[in-house]
């Protein structure tokens, strides 16, 4: 078994069992999960006696970074190597006294949106929570060498749905906002979903913390369903219905990601569809620019993205409109998913 996946019964049998001091386990758990080593031999004050037994009970298992690509604005992308040789991505993005780290939570993704690179790898497997922390590990120390300061906002929107690997994503999100762990504020994270209806009811009885964004890209249900097929089974109607619902229990407003496509979902007949499904609830609409990667689909031009915008705004609705980063490397934000665009790069 992992050492990251023991539980304290577990660890407590195992140092009992060993003759070993209880205040050992507390010492574990700071090495594991606020100092985030990646060995044993790395838990310094420990006995070489103690590493050994823990090295001869425990697998301890390594991620790595696997290859590294700068963006000519910074924007650092990963592709990091799993214990099983599977590999998942990460991007790096510095920006006005932030530095934000999107991460994966699945190694490829069931459920095939139509202009994702990603979907079209298909799926290989959920993350376990401790490959998704990993992730922010090995940026947050690039992050210190290069830009001088630690990750201060995680994103979790690169490859897989976030809400299909549930289990995983709520520990690691438990643990990156844990006192006891990488202490980083609840507010300083947001899960990005395309729109799991009964993940979204879950997030709210569970009573999660962080921030929510959901990939809509579509109001209109038809539509809707072309794009992000997974909407067949979870539709529009049901999604507001879920979102209305997670409002009111968890009392935050929901991010609105919303990428302009020309011609395809940048009317001011989509504009009107999107003002009604937020009327529902308090929301912030993040209107993203298409990374045009020579699919059918194009950005929408300067004047279609200025009226759909004018017309989200006449109705009062919070609307930002997100630019690409990182589009050299193919990082930046521009997918159809509204997420920080991984998903247009194809591991070689
Ligand atoms: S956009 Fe997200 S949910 Fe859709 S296929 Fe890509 S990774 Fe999966």
């Amino acid at each position: 078994m992992d050492i990251r996946e023991t539980s304290s019964g577990q660890l407590l049998e195992f140092f009992r069992q060993n003759n070993e001091k209880p205040f050992r386990i507390k010492q574990l758990h700071d090495w594991l999960w606020k100092k985030n080593v990646f060995s044993f031999e790395e838990m310094i004050n420990f006995p070489k006696t103690l590493q050994e037994k823990l090295k001869m009970n425990f697998t301890f298992k390594r991620t790595l970074i696997e290859k590294e690509v700068e963006s000519s604005d910074k924007t650092f992308k990963f592709l990091f190597r799993l214990f099983d040789d599977v590999i998942i991505e990460g991007v790096l993005i510095p920006s006005q006294g932030r530095v934000t780290a999107c991460l994966s939570t699945q190694a490829g993704c069931v459920l095939k949106c139509v202009f994702c690179a990603t979907g079209k790898l298909g799926f290989t497997r959920n993350l376990h929570f401790w490959e998704i922390i990993d992730q922010f590990v090995l940026m947050n120390r690039r992050a210190i060498e290069v830009f001088g300061s630690r990750i201060s906002n995680i994103v979790l929107m690169g490859m897989g749905e976030p809400l299909l690997n549930y289990d995983s994503v709520f520990k690691a999100v438990e643990v990156l906002t844990s006192p006891n762990g990488n202490g980083l504020s609840p507010s300083r994270i947001t899960l990005s979903t395309v729109g799991i209806t009964a993940g979204i009811r879950k997030l709210a009885d569970d009573n999660f913390k962080a921030n929510l964004a959901v990939s809509l890209h579509c109001g209109d249900n038809l539509k809707r369903s072309v794009l992000i097929p997974v909407n067949q089974s979870n539709p529009v109607q049901e999604l507001q219905d879920a979102l209305g619902y997670y409002v009111e229990k968890t009392k935050q407003r929901i991010t609105i990601e919303y990428v302009l496509l020309q011609n395809v979902n940048d009317s001011l007949e989509d504009a009107d569809k999107l003002c009604r499904f937020c009327k529902a609830f308090p929301v912030k609409i993040n209107i993203i620019e298409y990374n045009d990667t020579g699919s059918v689909y194009k950005p929408s031009t300067l004047e279609r993205k200025a009226a759909f915008t004018n017309r989200l705004e006449s109705k009062n609705l919070i609307v930002n409109v997100r630019q690409s980063r990182g589009k050299d490397i193919a990082a930046a934000c521009g997918q159809l998913t509204g997420k920080m665009a991984v998903h247009n790069y194809i591991v070689s």
